[in-house]
């Protein structure tokens, strides 16, 4: 029998384009205000590996925040529960992706923010990594999870370092703090590089998927990093995935989610699915728009919402 997915999946993807055209591109990083604004993509991958995909399925665009649960299961993976504990703590920050937002012994508040990320990145790798091979460690990890050899978009990577101050600053600051391992240069240019690789939907299905079957990559079978990284990091995306809106979101969609500032989002349902969407127009918290609203009406159309009651 045909599976449903494929029609769910395009009927979703009409209503939700026909439902408007609100946001606006990002505007922080110059090479992405390029980006289609139409563009709209959304995927799917099951716990057995099998994958559907639907509308611009085939476009790339930088990876951007989604990263970020990546690096922070690599870390984890590789230095242990308790060293990256000691950098970053795991407390929603209520605030925007690129706050400063240090809890009172300056350990950022948590890994799916800006401060938080930039000093995971430096925790990639075995213990005395530098810099170069922390950065060499995430983009073969980020490969790991998608299941291919990921490239990078170097026109988006030197856009972003004309632009990283914000991010530099957030660097040093955590570094005064004694909680950053690397030099808060060579951190951001790490940080950067890691969002500028290019994904498509597709590949964060897999990606979602790879984190909701504990560590296991479904299509590759290959174990990426042990079950219990998975449990700690699809938690904390629960609770601090889309930034000032995690509230909002898990009320509505129920999914622990990560959203990037190119368009993309990707949720996972630990033991069920991993889904990818991807739209170029943000809302003021800088998720996807149409990518948010595909995410709510999958989620009640499969009965997704992890607080329902079968
Ligand atoms: N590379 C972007 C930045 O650091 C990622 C932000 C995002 O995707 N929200 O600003």
């Amino acid at each position: 029998m045909r599976s449903p997915v494929p029609d769910l999946l395009d009927a979703v993807l009409e209503e939700c384009r026909d439902a408007g055209d609100d946001g606006e591109l990002a505007g922080s990083i110059p090479e992405l205000a390029d980006a289609d604004p139409e563009r709209f993509a959304l995927a799917l991958c099951t716990v057995d590996g099998t994958r559907y995909a639907v509308g611009d399925a085939e476009h790339r665009f930088t990876i951007q925040s989604i990263s970020k649960p990546f690096v922070y299961a690599l870390a984890l993976a590789d230095r242990g529960y308790d060293e990256v504990l000691d950098h970053v703590g795991v407390e929603p920050s209520g605030d925007a992706f690129n706050e400063i937002s240090l809890e009172d012994n300056g350990r950022p508040r948590n890994p799916m923010i800006n401060i938080g990320a930039i000093t995971t990145h430096a925790l990639a790798g075995p213990r005395g990594a530098t810099a170069e091979q922390s950065t060499a460690r995430v983009l073969e990890g980020l490969s790991t999870f998608a299941g291919r050899e990921l490239e990078v978009d170097e026109a988006v990577e030197a856009s972003e370092r004309e632009t990283a101050d914000r991010n530099l600053a957030l660097a040093y600051l955590v570094r005064a703090r004694g909680k950053l391992q690397d030099e808060p240069h060579d951190a951001v240019d790490g940080y950067i590089r890691q969002c500028s690789a290019l994904v498509d939907v597709r590949d964060l299905a897999v990606m979602a998927m790879t984190l909701g079957a504990g560590g296991r990559n479904p299509v590759t079978g290959e174990q990426v990093v042990p079950a219990w990284v998975c449990r700690q990091v699809l938690s904390v995306m629960a609770t601090c995935g889309m930034y000032d809106a995690a509230g909002d979101w898990m009320t509505t969609v129920g999914i622990p989610a990560k959203s990037g500032v190119s368009g993309g989002v990707l949720g996972a349902l630990p033991g069920q699915v991993g889904i990818g969407a991807f739209s170029p127009r943000l809302d003021r918290f800088g998720n996807s728009v149409r990518g948010s609203r595909a995410f709510e009406r999958l989620s009640t159309e499969m009965g997704l919402h992890l607080m329902h009651a079968p």
